[in-house]
């Protein structure tokens, strides 16, 4: 630390003032623990606003609220990402909750001089904490294939993190490589915007009938209690499927395969694998004379800012209903949870 700055003390830091770190927040403001969030973004909610702009969240309102306050409007309405931004910004707005935003995170560690607790170096910022979690989310590291590199310099290439809207493409056809729910929602969208649109990648199945129907919602409680009770990763199945959904997306949700068809997408479950001369090749072996790629391939974790020993061989934190193990087993007080990885919904863990 620099000697004029003032080291700032906590008994908890969060990390990341997103769903989960403002869920985190609530219940420990309810606690009386002083805690601050520190937030990357300089507005809350902004990792929801700069989605696409036509996007529609995929979990109705019902299910979209934070603890404290439900979700605004009709319960089965699905509100679009500005409106989640909102949501969020006024939750931690109503709750009075110490989000400090614009404070980019780059280094946590345990204390060097012997005592326990972590410190948190943010810029020059060094902030001292007893406590600290992680809530930095799943959705920071976005992954494109090595062979985008040797793609002809005149496509335009984008991730779906950086894509917003069709007016980013140029003239032309588009592919569209990873065939889960938001490469079908983009590929969708570019078709209906007149490009002759390739969707490339295995379809993971899909909801077996349309999200907002009347039988959707029907069936939407069931999905919900399904994915709380049974596909986590406290089950055989849940603990089965995960690495799958981390790696490779999930089933088709609004937008299906009867819709894509419908638009003129043409789909193809051969994947992309390469490239020659300059143009994207799938794997039945036809290489794409396209204007523009947008890459739906997911994001990878990247833990390598927390100097501790807690990340896995695939990158993701060891942990059990959050809590990672590795962090504390080396402190004096090895029955104190002091380092905390939390989901959306403020578990440890699911
Ligand atoms: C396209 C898309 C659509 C989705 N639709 C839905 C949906 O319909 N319904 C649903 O339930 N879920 C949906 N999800 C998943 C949902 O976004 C996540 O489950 C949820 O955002 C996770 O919340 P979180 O708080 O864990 O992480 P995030 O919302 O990612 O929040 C993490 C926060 O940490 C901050 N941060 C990251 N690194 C640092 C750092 N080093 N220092 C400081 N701050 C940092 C980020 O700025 C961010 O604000 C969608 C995801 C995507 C990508």
């Amino acid at each position: 630390m620099s000697g004029e700055q003032a080291t700032e003390r906590y008994d908890v830091v969060i990390i990341g003032g997103g769903q989960a770190g403002l869920a985190a927040g609530y219940h420990l403001a309810k606690r009386g623990v002083e805690f601050t969030i520190l937030e990357d973004h300089e507005r809350i909610g902004d990792n929801w606003r700069s989605r696409w702009e036509s996007l529609r969240l995929y979990s109705p309102a019902a299910v979209d609220g934070l603890p404290g306050t439900r979700f605004p409007g009709k319960r089965m309405a699905y509100p679009s990402g500005r409106d989640m931004g909102d949501y969020l910004e006024s939750y931690a707005r109503e709750w009075k909750l110490p989000v400090r935003t614009g404070i980019h995170v780059d280094r946590l560690r345990r204390r060097d001089d012997g005592r326990d607790g972590f410190v948190i170096e943010a810029g020059d910022q060094r902030i001292e904490a007893d406590q600290v979690i992680v809530a930095t989310g799943a959705f920071q590291n976005p992954h494109v294939p090595d062979f985008a590199r040797q793609l002809d310099p005149g496509i335009r290439q984008l991730h779906s993190s950086a894509y917003r809207s069709p007016s980013q493409l140029q003239d032309g056809p588009v592919l569209v490589v990873g065939a889960s729910h938001s490469g079908a929602d983009i590929a969708f969208e570019a078709a209906a915007a007149s490009h002759r649109t390739y969707l490339a990648g295995h379809i993971l199945g899909q909801l077996p009938v349309p999200l907002e129907s009347r039988r959707g919602k029907v069936l939407m409680p069931v999905m919900y209690f399904l994915a709380k009770h049974l596909l986590t990763l406290g089950t055989p199945i849940g603990r089965k499927i995960a690495p799958h959904i981390r790696m490779g997306g999930g089933p088709l949700l609004r937008i299906r395969r009867e819709d894509l068809d419908r638009a003129g997408v043409e789909v193809s479950e051969a994947r992309a694998t390469g490239a020659t001369d300059g143009k994207p090749v799938l794997g039945d072996g036809r290489a794409l004379d396209v204007a523009n790629v947008v890459w739906c391939t997911g994001f990878r974790p990247d833990f390598s800012w927390i100097e501790l020993p807690i990340v896995d061989a695939d990158g993701w934190p060891v942990q059990s209903r959050g809590v990672v193990a590795g962090a504390w087993s080396l402190l004096p007080r090895p029955a104190v949870p002091v380092l905390v990885h939390v989901d959306a919904r403020g578990r440890g863990g699911s």
